[in-house]
């Protein structure tokens, strides 16, 4: 199994932002997954599961433990019609133009998320009206407590917006069955290829970033919609900014710390409270250390100053 030792975990996140990890391992099959946990089981050493780094802040002073990156784990297969069963480290745009071309209708949203199957089971990623939970069967998760291999149907993974209930460290997505419909394949590619285009004419492209900060607080108003009408659009920490071209994208405009970012994304949330009293809540995740006054900005108990 591929091993990187004093890993520079920003190379491996889209907001390229994150100190270095002790090790960075690479299974490329469940069962290299599986020997690495029982390693990191004997030694004691802390870990962390990575997928595509896509809604992770990592912190500048690294991690002092095992990062597990799935994102070699990533076959396919089509074992009936109408279903695919991808392994957790798929990219999501891959994924979507495989079924696209298989004639395989119900991934078209997934185009533009630079996730993997196993982050978009986790966070239960969606877009353009659709989200992964609607696709999914059921998921093949290693479950850490009784150390075996759990199926897991889409009721036991109970879905919710941007969340699943699998929590860090307590399970990890191994592959995942998806139902898919049969379709004409030219309408599956168009409608692929217009929400790939959508996401070139709405977001940062070309920035690194971390997709949407924040969750929408409610259906009516987007977290994007309230932090432009609060003055975001100008924010800017160190070599943190929020995106010009969207509210609710952070960008890192060259060698930003994670505490510029957390930084930027406090002055977001005080703004968004001080003229709308709405507490804004990240959906990125954080891994590695950081301090208590960063961590009100996830649990939403930072207080604001007149
Ligand atoms: C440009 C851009 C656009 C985006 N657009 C969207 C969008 O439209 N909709 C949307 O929902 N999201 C979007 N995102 C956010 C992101 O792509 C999704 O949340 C995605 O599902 C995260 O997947 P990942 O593999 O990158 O997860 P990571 O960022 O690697 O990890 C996220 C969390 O999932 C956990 N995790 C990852 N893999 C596993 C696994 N196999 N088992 C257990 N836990 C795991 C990690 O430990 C971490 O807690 C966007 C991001 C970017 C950069």
């Amino acid at each position: 199994m591929e091993e990187i030792t004093a890993a520079p975990l920003a190379r491996y996140t889209t907001l390229k932002v994150g100190g270095e990890a002790r090790r960075l391992l690479h299974p490329c099959c469940p069962d290299e997954l599986y020997l690495a946990l029982d390693r990191l089981k004997d030694s004691g050493e802390p870990w962390f599961v990575l997928g595509g780094g896509s809604n992770l802040l990592v912190s500048s002073a690294g991690f002092d433990g095992a990062v597990i990156r799935l994102t070699q784990m990533r076959t396919i297969t089509n074992p009936e019609p109408g279903v695919l069963i991808a392994e957790a480290g798929v990219r999501l745009p891959h994924l979507a133009k495989y079924a696209a071309a298989s004639g395989l209708s119900g991934l078209e949203f997934a185009v533009g998320i630079p996730g993997t199957v196993g982050g978009a089971a986790v966070m239960n990623a969606g877009a353009h009206g659709s989200c992964f939970g609607d696709i999914i069967e059921s998921v093949t998760v290693f479950d850490i407590e009784t150390w075996n291999l759990l199926t897991l149907t889409k009721e036991d993974m109970c879905f919710q917006y941007r969340s699943s209930r699998i929590a860090a460290g307590e399970q990890i997505v191994v592959s995942a069955r998806l139902r898919l419909s049969e379709a004409v394949a030219d309408n599956i590619a168009r409608k692929t290829q217009e929400n790939e285009e959508y996401r070139f004419r709405t977001q940062p492209v070309g920035w690194p970033n971390a997709g949407s900060t924040f969750k929408n607080p409610d259906s009516e108003r987007s977290a994007g919609y309230l932090l432009d009408k609060a003055g975001a659009k100008q924010f800017k920490e160190g070599n943190a900014a929020v995106s010009a071209i969207h509210a609710n994208f952070v960008i890192n405009l060259g060698g930003a710390t994670s505490l510029e970012i957390t930084s930027l994304l406090r002055r977001m949330q005080e703004s968004v409270y001080k003229q709308f009293q709405v507490r804004l809540r990240p959906e990125w995740k954080t891994l590695g250390k950081f301090s208590p006054s960063e961590l009100a900005i996830w649990s939403g108990t930072f207080s604001v100053c007149d």
